[in-house]
């Protein structure tokens, strides 16, 4: 009974018909995709993207080599030196994040007592070789140079849903 009634099914063409049908449902549906990157998706709030060093309003980094970050860095990615200056205060002289290695769990940001390391927004970034990834103490700082102002911001609006 079965093989008769798949007979005389494919005989009308019914699963061509059902494709038809469901093809015409999404024809007219509301798109999911989008025309990247022209078109963007909404980002939460908390996204964790690359990481930047931050400077004081008079371009003094914030960084006070406590390493706190490294010690609590799951993945090892972080790696500082430091030394002290003739003023008494410390300062990494290298301050290297493996991006290959970093699992964006955000803890470096979380330990750092003077908001220094942190995870921007920024996700359009890439690397073709290895080595492309693993940030320097300068490329940080040229990045937290480059989106301060939108960093501030965000931290302060974080600090507000908090
Ligand atoms: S985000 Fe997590 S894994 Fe990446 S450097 Fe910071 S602590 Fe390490
Ligand atoms: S970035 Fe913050 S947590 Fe890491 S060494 Fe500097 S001051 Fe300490």
């Amino acid at each position: 009974m079965e093989t008769i009634k798949e007979f005389f099914g494919s005989l009308l063409l019914k699963e061509l018909i059902k494709g038809m049908a469901l093809t015409g449902r999404y024809f007219f549906a509301r798109k999911i995709t989008i025309q990247y990157p022209e078109e963007k998706t909404p980002m939460s709030p908390r996204f964790r993207g690359l990481h930047a060093l931050r400077r004081y309003p008079n371009g003094e980094e914030r960084c006070i080599a406590c390493k706190l970050c490294e010690a609590v860095c799951p993945a090892l990615a972080i790696t500082i030196e430091s030394e002290k200056r003739a003023d008494g205060t410390r300062r990494t002289t290298r301050y290297d994040i493996d991006l290959t290695k970093c699992i964006y769990c955000g803890f470096c940001e979380e330990s750092c007592p003077v908001d220094s390391i942190v995870e921007t927004s920024m996700l359009e970034y890439h690397g073709e070789k290895r080595g492309d990834l693993y940030y320097t103490k300068d490329m940080l700082l040229a990045i937290g140079d480059r989106y301060e102002k939108d960093i501030a911001a965000a931290r302060e609006a974080d600090a507000r849903y908090r």
